[in-house]
């Protein structure tokens, strides 16, 4: 069955596919139903499965040579297009992705809107053979930078010297882009989980948190280690070790048929006995494909079960403010036995100069 056709089996009614609105690379829901990257398209699929494309002159040429669809060209203002198009129907909009302004504007145009969730992303959550090959490419050139990086010298660099560093060097061994801006946190700068890389040269002695990831034919990478830089204290290092500690749980935990707040909670344990479940304040993991943040997820309050196919992140993280962050992340594949990581780069606390 084609996309379409699987997303089709699900519908009641006309389900317009318009988002998520603008990212990198197009938006993702209508990419994952037609491969056009765009900025302004939508798709609607009809129950019987057939579908018709939406976007404007600028993707025009792209959009005529998707199969299976029949091709509207529009004026730039698409959904007013799609309001003039639709106006008198009764049609599904995607509610977490269709701003007010163009609910308002197709509901004005006579269109009966009715709100619908996570349809196009529950098919993303489990990906085909194309796209696990797609993520092992990515996961693999992770790895092969990541190795270089251990190599490079981070006393007296910036955090932002290095972060151009890894995007450049993705950039150079083909990846399409960066799949999200890298992290580079060392010192008390990595007790922030998203820190922002900084100007003030590293010092020997901290931990320093890398979190990058970069982009093969459309999907993403993710994947975090953390380097001492010169020698650490063995605080440091019990910190690492407990943070290794509970990512393996986490790994141990994630598999077929597994609530994501089970494996999350799996891997708080052993942070929680020593005291610090506190400082690990989100979740184990996210589904990652062509978003860097999509279904499934693996967090205390999720409802979410793992299937074969599902691609997440298995990344706990200790910060203790002021003082230093520790986070271990690996990209895994869900399979019929457990996970299998695609993140293969070493987790042993490595010391780089
Ligand atoms: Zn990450
Ligand atoms: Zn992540």
């Amino acid at each position: 069955m084609t996309r379409i056709e699987r997303l089709a089996a699900l519908l009641d009614e006309p389900l317009l596919v318009s988002g998520p609105p603008y990212v990198l690379g197009g938006q993702a829901n209508v990419r994952y139903l037609t491969g056009l990257q765009s900025s302004n398209a939508a798709v609607l699929v009809e129950p019987d499965a057939s579908a018709t494309l939406f976007t404007d002159f600028r993707y025009a040429a792209r959009a005529r040579a998707v199969p299976g669809v029949t091709f509207v060209e529009t004026a730039r203002s698409l959904l007013a297009a799609i309001g003039e198009h639709l106006s008198g129907r009764r049609v599904g909009f995607e509610g977490a992705h269709l701003p007010y302004g163009g609910y308002r504007t197709l509901s004005d145009a006579g269109v009966e809107v009715v709100p619908s969730a996570g349809l196009v992303e529950s098919l993303r959550a489990v990906k085909d053979e194309f796209e696990i090959a797609a993520m092992r490419r990515a996961a693999a050139l992770s790895d092969e930078i990541f190795a270089a990086l251990a190599q490079e010298r981070f006393t007296g660099r910036t955090e932002r010297e290095l972060a151009w560093w890894i995007e450049r060097s993705f950039r150079e061994a083909g990846a399409e882009g960066v799949s999200f801006d890298s992290v580079v946190a060392s010192g008390a700068t990595g007790s922030s989980p998203h820190a922002v890389p900084g100007d003030r040269p590293m010092e020997r002695g901290v931990l320093v948190t890398i979190d990058a990831g970069c982009v093969i034919d459309g999907y993403c990478s993710d994947c975090t280690r953390t380097f001492a830089v010169g020698e650490v204290s063995k605080r440091l290092s019990e910190l690492h070790a407990l943070c290794l500690d509970a990512q393996l749980a986490g790994l141990a935990a994630t598999g077929p048929g597994v609530h994501g707040r089970d494996a999350d909670a799996a891997s708080r344990v052993s942070i929680e006995v020593a005291g610090l479940g506190w400082a690990y304040g989100h979740g184990l993991g996210h589904g990652v494909g062509l978003q860097i943040h999509e279904a499934p997820v693996l967090r205390p309050e999720s409802t979410d079960v793992l299937e074969p196919g599902n691609v997440v992140s298995v990344e706990p993280g200790i910060y203790l403010p002021d003082e230093a962050g520790v986070r271990i992340e690996d990209l895994v594949l869900v399979t019929a036995e457990g996970c299998e990581r695609l993140t293969q780069f070493t987790k042993e606390l490595l010391t780089v100069e």
